[in-house]
């Protein structure tokens, strides 16, 4: 068995010794007679994993206790609709800082409740840079100001936190979170699928200050509101214990390798190599996004002639590569290089990248 660099945009890879210790566990978990997926989540063992994972969590982010943090089913997806139901009123406004596709899905699953006000939209632009924060407009009582702070398909990245004055500023931090010190008392809402930095598909992360969960919010079903999910530990039904237990392995090994300060580095170390790889290839590659707001996690890029891709993911996929074909929304390459991504890998995929060009330029 061998297993290649996997530059999947999510799910993506996770680390060798997170699956290893996950494969030993499998079919009992530390003498409970059973694997950790057969057993109650109500029962001591769950709840043990789950309160762990938490407190690794906080640990690792550095979140402060007015915020509660509840692990949940429904991809960040639901919670882009979950958020208008719980924070805003009725047809209230609400301001979205549109940056890439995922901005847009956002507002998608928002308007069904409530009254969107585009304060920024990058759109016109390609989605190639980030709207200046002085030609946002921000509503004068929007319920919340939602922005991307990860663009997963167009490589687009806030390097820094936007101040929006009054609204709580609510992020989806999806492809992002934990990828650097992140200061979460800026923040009303944090949210994130777990399946890009954080580990396994099918458990979602929302970091939410608590006053905010005694907002009114909309008529909404129990199940729907943030508030109960919180008062019940994130047990108001049956979580996806599988995928909290395997995130929680993952919390644990970024711990033991340095944190998040270690992984500020290496994400940078990691994705300057392959923008000074692509910017030093004389046009061979190429990536569109303004230089200040590079995605550290996601590097879309272009071959000059689109007749080699093919060529280029199966020669990658020979040496060890994979994962690399770019988003059907912008075609090209796309290689994702998360928390979980080694830098041999990124290593390796450079080396790759100056072959291929010598070869085919
Ligand atoms: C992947 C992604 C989503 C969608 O996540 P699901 O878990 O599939 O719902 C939303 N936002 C961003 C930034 C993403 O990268």
């Amino acid at each position: 068995m061998s297993r290649a660099f996997n530059f999947s945009a999510g799910p993506a890879t996770l680390p060798e010794a997170v699956l290893r210790q996950a494969q030993a566990e499998m079919l009992e978990w530390d003498g409970a007679g059973a694997s950790i997926v057969e057993l109650s989540h109500r029962g001591p063992e769950f709840m043990e994993v789950a309160r762990q994972a938490e407190a690794d969590l906080r640990t690792l982010m550095s979140i402060p206790d007015d915020y509660a943090v509840l692990f949940l089913a429904g991809g960040a997806t639901a919670q882009q609709a979950l958020l208008a139901l719980n924070f805003a009123a009725p047809g209230q406004t609400v301001d979205y800082v549109v940056t890439g596709h995922w901005g847009k899905t956002a507002i998608k699953q928002a308007r069904p409740y409530v009254n969107v006000n585009i304060a920024a939209d990058g759109e016109a632009g390609g989605f190639r840079d980030i709207p200046a924060r002085a030609d946002w407009r921000l509503s004068k009582d929007a319920a919340y100001v939602h922005y991307t702070a990860n663009e997963t398909i167009h490589g687009v990245e806030f390097r820094d936190i936007p101040d929006v004055d009054n609204a709580p500023l609510f992020a989806d931090f999806s492809s992002s979170i934990a990828s650097e010190p992140l200061d979460v008392s800026r923040f009303g809402v944090i949210y994130g699928g777990a399946q890009k930095n954080l580990g396994p598909v099918g458990v979602t992360v929302v970091i939410v200050r608590r006053d905010l969960l005694e907002r009114a919010g909309q008529p909404r079903a129990d199940i729907f509101s943030y508030a109960s999910h919180a008062a019940n530990d994130s047990m108001l039904n049956t979580p996806p214990t599988w995928n909290w237990y395997l995130a929680g392995l993952v919390f644990k090994w970024m711990l033991a390798q340095g944190g998040v300060e270690e992984f500020a580095r290496r994400n940078a170390r990691k994705s300057k190599l392959l923008y000074d790889t692509i910017d030093g290839s004389g046009g061979f590659y190429r990536n569109e996004i303004a230089p200040g707001v590079r995605s550290r996690m996601n590097v879309p890029f272009f071959l000059h002639d689109p007749a080699l891709d093919a060529a280029f993911l199966k020669d990658a996929k020979a040496a060890g590569l994979i994962s690399l074909k770019g988003h059907r929304v912008l075609g090209g390459m796309r290689a994702s290089i998360y928390n979980t991504m080694p830098e041999e890998g990124v290593q390796a995929l450079a080396a790759f990248m100056r072959q291929f060009q010598q070869a085919h330029g």
